[in-house]
């Protein structure tokens, strides 16, 4: 992941390092993802005499083609760690194989306890 940071300041006071730590602790909280997985593209300055200094943050992921995001837990993981699924473009499916795992866990648990509880109620 990488972050843009341009930051108009009224003048030439401030501390940099200062300004781009509270910039990425501000990404850490809005993305959710640690600041040691970011990495600063650019950061650039301009001294704005008038109006409102402005601070522009962008904030993207560099596209590799053996990678997927999974649609679940938000990891970029290898294809290798996703289920094959021949009907989509990447031919994997969207969540990886640990959470679809969990996730088909938890549906046999849940209807596993709906038949118990069926069961339960025809019994009585
Ligand atoms: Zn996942």
């Amino acid at each position: 992941m990488f972050v843009d940071i341009f930051v108009q300041k009224p003048d030439q006071r401030g501390d940099a390092i200062n300004v781009v730590d509270v910039v990425c602790d501000g990404v850490k909280d809005a993305v959710g993802v640690d600041d040691r997985w970011f990495a600063l593209r650019a950061v650039d300055w301009e001294v704005v005499k008038s109006g409102s200094p402005t601070i522009w943050v962008g904030v993207g992921q560099v596209a590799t083609e053996h990678q997927r995001i999974c649609s679940y837990c938000g990891r970029a993981l290898p294809l290798v760690a996703f289920n094959k699924a021949k009907s989509l473009p990447l031919g994997v499916g969207r969540e990886c194989r640990e959470c679809r795992h969990a996730q088909t866990c938890a549906d046999r648990d849940d209807r596993k306890r709906k038949r118990a509880a069926k069961a339960a109620k025809e019994a009585r």
